[in-house]
């Protein structure tokens, strides 16, 4: 059986060769913009692709106000600084992540606590965070304290899971019922929606990745959307080294950082961004087969949920036997096709071992069944 997969993703790929999870791929305006970019001598923190990035992104994101920065990890950092996080709060999010979810808290010196995520979805559950705020949240006129740690819980950040929306209606009313602001890790859904509007729109502020593993690369950066104008202004403000405006004078009044995307990888991402509608189109090409045939081996599958659209960064099957798991995934690998399992759950991490957290009962169930395929654009 699991040479018939392995058959099917080096036809689908039209390779022999090693076929990976996600590569890039650059058929559009790349060398043009590199070579106007070059050209024009601003390759470094300011220039037009910089702005004409921001400008596609917030047509993308319908946010209208994006800021360029230098990686997904900066712009959720910086993304919880805007919202108010401060040192010794605590943000909600999930444990099965990426580790730069986490470690955006821990550069804010700020703890986080790990709740558990819908079957579904994959991503932060409403139910789980509702139940936990029933039990130990406490509003107080600066907002929702954690009754067990005397800790303001200042924000919650939610991951789209493999670019599979969270269920984000129900996460909006549980986090505005205890007045916490959301900060969207968005770094895996550019493209993805939940009721017709894009992830990254729905919190107080959303986090974009542009590494080169994503859907659309930058070589590296990243992206701050938000619909408030006065955080979208002091985005750009701290992440640009918090100098004063308007003098000639180096004024800095506040701690900022340089975070600020060079113009080159703006101009590389902005060939990219073009090509959006033609990346997720592809790649749902290939979640379409892959179900078709999934379905028949009676292997799960995971499709996108009701009222949402993902953009099949990663696909992923489900496997419920611990045998076929371990098989699956030496077997593909040994020939060629790279398939991995999900992330370690990050209360497993050292540095996150002592953080406050459910039961996870979702969670590691799901950390021993996902395996990810080749996703990427053919
Ligand atoms: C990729 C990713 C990031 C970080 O993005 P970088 O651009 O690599 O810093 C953050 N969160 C999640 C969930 C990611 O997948």
């Amino acid at each position: 059986m699991f040479e018939d997969i392995i058959k099917l993703i080096k036809n689908k790929y039209n390779s022999e060769n090693y076929i990976s999870l996600h590569e890039p791929v650059f058929r559009g305006n790349e060398k043009k913009y590199l070579e106007e970019c070059i050209d024009s001598t601003y390759v470094s923190s300011v220039g037009s692709f910089v702005d004409k990035f921001e400008n596609l992104m917030n047509d993308i994101t319908q946010t209208n106000r994006t800021t360029a920065v230098v990686n997904g990890t900066a712009a959720l950092q910086a993304g919880l600084r805007l919202v108010g996080v401060k040192k010794n709060d605590e943000v909600i999010t999930q444990a099965l992540t990426f580790v730069a979810t986490a470690n955006a808290i821990a550069y804010n010196n700020a703890h986080p606590i790990f709740l558990d995520i819908d079957l579904d979805t994959m991503g932060l559950s409403p139910d789980a965070v509702s139940d936990f705020l029933e039990e130990f949240g406490e509003i107080r006129e600066d907002g929702c304290y954690n009754k067990s740690s005397g800790r303001k819980i200042s924000a919650c950040m939610p991951m789209h899971t493999f670019g599979f929306p969270v269920h984000l209606d129900e996460l909006v009313k549980v986090c505005d019922l205890w007045k916490i602001p959301i900060v969207e890790d968005a770094a895996e859904s550019l493209g993805s929606e939940y009721k017709g509007k894009p992830t990254g729109s729905y919190g107080e502020v959303g986090a974009f990745s542009f590494n080169g593993n994503k859907i659309v690369t930058a070589g590296a950066g990243g992206a701050i959307t938000t619909n408030n104008i006065k955080i979208g202004e002091r985005a750009k403000f701290l992440t640009t080294t918090a100098k004063e405006p308007g003098t000639i004078e180096f004024i800095h009044n506040e701690l900022g950082y340089n975070f600020r995307m060079p113009n080159i990888n703006a101009a590389l991402a902005c060939a990219q961004l073009e090509q959006l509608p033609v990346f997720l189109d592809n790649k749902r090409s290939l979640a379409k087969d892959y179900e078709l045939f999934f379905r028949e081996k009676g292997i799960k599958f995971r499709t996108e949920t009701n009222n949402t659209k993902a953009n099949y960064w990663l696909m992923c099957v489900e496997l419920e036997n611990k045998s076929d798991y371990d098989y699956f995934l030496k077997h593909t690998n040994d020939s060629k096709v790279m398939t991995r399992p999900v992330w370690e759950l990050m209360f497993k991490l050292p540095m996150y071992n002592n953080c406050q957290r459910d039961s996870q009962k979702n969670a590691l169930f799901l950390k021993e069944r996902i395996i990810n395929i080749p996703s990427g654009v053919r």
